[in-house]
């Protein structure tokens, strides 16, 4: 993408937008997943989309194997109980809106059919 003003550095926000977005992320299952490390590309985490449910009307929080989400991540949320964004690593968000992207495909479809 090119960028206006060269001099003009872009925003921090759309940086980490494209570090999270550029995880490659395969679907291994029922709500399984396998998310790509974004700086070692070979090491890949799962993530579970069923895991840690959370009281209606909340989706599950979701789970993944990495150090940031069981060392930091899940003991923080076990407190507090909801499933807030904060609790969730950056590669169950990757995979959350990995299958929004897939949700909102077949909602565009089915919508244009009608
Ligand atoms: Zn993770």
């Amino acid at each position: 993408m090119e960028v206006a003003d060269p001099d003009e550095e872009e925003p921090e926000d759309l940086q980490e937008f494209r570090t999270i977005e550029s995880m490659r992320v395969e679907r291994k299952g029922r709500g399984h997943y396998a998310c790509h490390s974004q700086s070692q590309p070979e090491v890949a985490y799962m993530v579970d989309l069923y895991d840690n449910p959370s009281p209606a009307p909340y989706a599950p929080l979701g789970s993944c194997t990495c150090d940031d989400f069981t060392m930091r991540r899940k003991p923080r949320w076990k407190s507090v109980g909801l499933p807030f964004p904060v609790f969730r690593c950056k590669h169950i968000a990757r995979v959350r809106n990995f299958v929004l992207d897939q949700i909102v495909i077949h909602y565009l479809k089915a919508e244009q059919q009608q």
